[in-house]
């Protein structure tokens, strides 16, 4: 079992998951793959240790286990899996951005669900 980070995250990075996790699992990538975002972090399935501390702790509702992730996002877990093989990574990146009101949180869900649907 691992955890999932799906395209709420993109552009937001706020690393609140980074700092709770326990083994450091949680990357953003840094290479050229078109397929892999460079804008979100990922959770290396090969690392993660299946804690649930990530999911609780993000702001976004970004994240889920790999058993739920909504039908429209399903994609994510395979984007999230190729982070294991790569070499061009930021591990445990560190920003600081606003957290969002529920407003916010909302319509962020409601546009990627739009565009995945
Ligand atoms: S806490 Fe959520 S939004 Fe923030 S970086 Fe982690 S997955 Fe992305
Ligand atoms: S479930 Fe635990 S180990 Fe896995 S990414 Fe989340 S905090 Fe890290």
């Amino acid at each position: 079992m691992t955890w999932v980070i799906g395209p709420l995250c993109i552009d937001k990075m706020d690393t609140a998951c980074v700092e709770v996790c326990p083994v450091d699992c949680i990357h953003r990538y840094t290479g050229n793959d078109p397929d892999i975002p460079k804008n979100q972090l990922l959770i290396d399935p090969a690392e993660c240790i299946d804690c649930a501390a990530c999911e609780p702790a993000c702001p976004w509702q970004a994240i889920y286990q790999d058993t739920e992730v909504p039908e429209e996002f399903k994609e994510f877990v395979q984007v999230n899996a190729r982070i294991t093989e790569q070499t061009e990574i930021e591990r445990t990146p560190k920003y600081d951005t606003p957290k969002p009101t529920p407003q916010e949180v909302a319509e962020n869900r409601e546009k990627w669900l739009a565009k995945y649907r």
